[in-house]
């Protein structure tokens, strides 16, 4: 046994997607009971329970992976940061193993991959991850492959079918980044990718005031002994979510859906208006969720005058929170080179249309006028 005592309320997998996300992790219904977890302070526990030390389980991430667990139709584990999660699934690659993953991932994870692989401890490959065939090129011989779909920043779709069936008939494990879509819009364990990944920060949460992570396993026999390694890595490494930051994502994942589609249904609108801005050089909008990046005319330097000009957008990095967000990528050193200088990020929020509109295209104007 793995879970600290916690006895939840069953769900239905055939209830909607909306109604699981209401209602998953919430407390066994005795008379009288809370409706909602305990944020369960404690560092250890009484002697002979499943669990004795809480480095190991606490029963408000427990609430909180049954809720993310029944939103991607698997088995989840939360993590202390989206990172935390991603070297989790990472740290399942042999020692000298091969891991294929897009140019254009999180700059967390190139990073991370970038410094494994400069210490000789594995090989990366960096692919288009939305160029099927050179993906696929690059799976022979390879440990795990890493699927971002949109990609962060570049926004580009990979075939998620296609790759994790290509990964599979050759042996390589298949982790899938579902940051950006969230479980709202896809949900990769259904195409048999075998672990996706969250940075719980984001959209999850929702509200940008906690950082989490979360690895998620399909609820069968492979599943779960993956599962083991993961938490097995979680444990010993250390990386563990705070339980009042578990709580808040809990209570932020309860409103996901109302967000998602404020949110999205405001960047489709941005969309279509900003491709017709003469500032914008070129929209990247995938069609769906609430992300998007723009080339401003003007180079970096009207980009950055851009960012700097907003007033309801909030001028930060990360992204998945109800307030708008814009940033220029390439101020990281770490942002891949063949991300364009003057491409902006935004992170579309729940305010009204309109104000984001004339707020994004005043700066808009004002940075190309100068
Ligand atoms: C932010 C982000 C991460 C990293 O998550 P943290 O919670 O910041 O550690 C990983 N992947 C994607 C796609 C992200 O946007």
């Amino acid at each position: 046994m793995t879970e600290p005592v916690h006895e939840s309320h069953p769900t239905d997998p055939d209830w909607h997607a909306r109604t699981r996300a209401v209602a998953a992790g919430r407390p066994a219904r005795h008379t009288g009971a809370p409706v909602n977890p305990a944020v369960t302070f404690t560092s250890t526990y009484i002697a002979d329970g499943p669990v004795n030390y809480a480095r190991v389980g606490n029963p408000t991430w427990t609430a909180l992976e049954e809720a993310i667990g029944a939103l991607e139709v698997g088995e989840a584990l939360t993590f202390g940061s989206g990172m935390a999660a991603i070297a989790a699934v990472v740290s399942l690659v042999p020692n000298g193993g091969t891991v294929v993953a897009a140019t254009h991932a999180y700059n967390g994870t190139t990073s991370l991959l970038r410094e494994r692989a400069a210490d000789g401890s594995l090989e990366a490959r960096p692919v288009d991850i939305a160029d099927t065939a050179e993906v696929v090129a690059a799976l022979d011989g390879a440990d795990l492959l890493i699927i971002e779909s949109p990609t962060n920043p570049m926004m580009e779709l990979a075939d998620i079918p296609a790759l994790t069936a290509a990964a599979h008939e050759r042996g390589v494990l298949v982790a899938c980044d579902n940051t950006f879509a969230t479980p709202v819009l896809q949900q990769p364990l259904r195409d048999g990718v075998d672990l996706v990944v969250h940075s719980v920060t984001k959209y999850l949460a929702g509200h940008s005031d906690v950082l989490l992570g979360a690895v998620v396993t399909p609820a069968d026999e492979r599943g779960r002994a993956l599962r083991e390694r993961v938490l097995r890595h979680r444990t010993l490494a250390g990386a563990i979510p705070g339980p009042m930051e578990a709580y808040l994502a809990l209570r932020g994942l309860r409103t996901l859906h109302v967000r998602m589609e404020r949110a999205a249904g405001n960047a489709a609108v941005l969309a279509g208006r900003l491709g017709d801005h003469p500032a914008v050089e070129r929209v990247r909008y995938p069609g769906s969720g609430a992300m998007l990046a723009i080339e401003v005319r003007g180079g970096p330097e009207a980009a950055e005058r851009v960012s700097a000009g907003v007033r309801v957008w909030t001028h930060s990095t990360s992204l998945g929170g109800v307030e708008s967000q814009i940033e220029r990528r390439r101020r990281y050193e770490l942002e891949a080179v063949t991300v364009p200088e003057n491409l902006l990020r935004l992170s579309v929020g729940i305010e009204h249309v309109e104000d984001l509109w004339d707020d994004l295209s005043r700066a808009l104007d004002a940075a190309v006028d100068d």
